[in-house]
């Protein structure tokens, strides 16, 4: 098994303003040092609520901001630190899709022509044979040669997700980090987008990162998952020993959170109550203390690190053995 991408101990703050007038600047700890690998060919899970820092993290691992501390390394090359002219030809590897992949589309230009754009920059094809290219890549995300001649607002959102996959393969990229690629599409849409990926990862022998706030899209694609909470990571496992039995309480509720069939079922569930906390002032302890119903006087005052509780399943919580009871399922 290879690595491809090396995280450790990433850290990236925010300094924003307060929200009265005059009120002090806040540090806002968005990625509050995590660690993680991501091996050649897998497709690891980013998961957790709005705000939890996952896609603080997909922007610092492609270097579109600035991470405070940590190592980023890629394909045995360390990231952090490097000048941006080192850093050109390894973006071609390193590609991203939004969420809303509309924003991202020039609504001016030609499905084919933002498909050739990435081509021509990274000098990949030239002018002569490029719309051929470009065509092929329409093709590879089921699109037509009748489609290529058309603008985004044309296309229906799950086809501008297409486009917006067809051009982050145009590069033959080795790591695609995929931001909620799903979240803004109809239900019968997800399993197509969700199937076009799985199938182009083992076309291309693609790896992922896969970001989502939601576990039931998440079981359907990813290997293992890393499960995020205000900034760092409180659980990461195979997928298969998530959804089995988490160590973490905060997985649990996320779990019980996904619809089940038989609504009987529900009598013993953790839910979630209240938002997420505010990054800017993180309860003390294990920051998920106020929202835990297994939390005890060690919870307020000591953060549980991140450990392996049993083997390759990794949690940061002082009772993880008893995690389960409100479990679903
Ligand atoms: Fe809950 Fe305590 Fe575990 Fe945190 S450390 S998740 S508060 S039981």
């Amino acid at each position: 098994m290879t690595t491809l991408l090396e995280v450790r101990d990433l850290r990236k703050t925010f300094s924003l303003q307060g929200r009265r007038p005059g009120a002090p600047r806040q540090a806002v700890r968005a990625v509050d040092g995590v660690s993680f690998d991501l091996h050649s060919g897998e497709t690891l899970g980013l998961v957790g609520e709005s705000g939890c820092g996952k896609s603080t993290i997909a922007r610092l691992l492609l270097r579109l901001i600035e991470p405070d501390s940590g190592s980023v390394r890629f394909d045995g090359r360390e990231l952090v630190g490097m000048s941006h002219r080192e850093l050109t030809p390894l973006r071609r590897e390193m590609q991203m899709i939004f969420q809303d992949p509309y924003s991202s589309l020039n609504p001016r230009q030609k499905v084919v022509d933002i498909v050739a754009e990435p081509l021509l920059v990274h000098g990949l094809a030239n002018r002569r044979d490029v719309r051929a290219q470009a065509i092929e890549l329409l093709h590879t995300v089921g699109l037509s040669t009748d489609q290529a001649d058309r603008y985004p607002h044309e296309f229906s959102g799950g086809q501008r997700q297409r486009i917006g996959i067809a051009r982050a393969l145009a590069v033959r990229p080795k790591l695609v980090i995929a931001d909620e690629p799903v979240s803004a599409l109809d239900l019968s849409i997800r399993a197509q987008i969700i199937n076009l990926l799985q199938d182009l990862q083992e076309q291309f022998g693609l790896t992922y990162l896969f970001i989502s706030h939601d576990l039931g899209i998440i079981e359907h694609v990813c290997t293992r998952v890393a499960v995020m909470y205000l900034g760092r990571i409180v659980e990461l496992t195979t997928a298969e020993a998530l959804y089995a039995a988490p160590h973490h309480p905060y997985t649990e509720a996320l779990l019980n959170a996904v619809p089940v069939p038989d609504p009987q079922r529900g009598h013993a569930r953790l839910i979630l109550h209240g938002e997420i906390p505010s990054a800017a002032n993180p309860p003390s302890g294990c920051h998920f203390h106020p929202r835990c119903p297994y939390a005890r006087e060690l919870c307020k005052t000591d953060y549980p690190e991140l450990k392996e509780q049993a083997p390759g399943h990794f949690a940061a919580c002082h009772f993880s053995s008893e995690v389960g009871k409100y479990r679903v399922g």
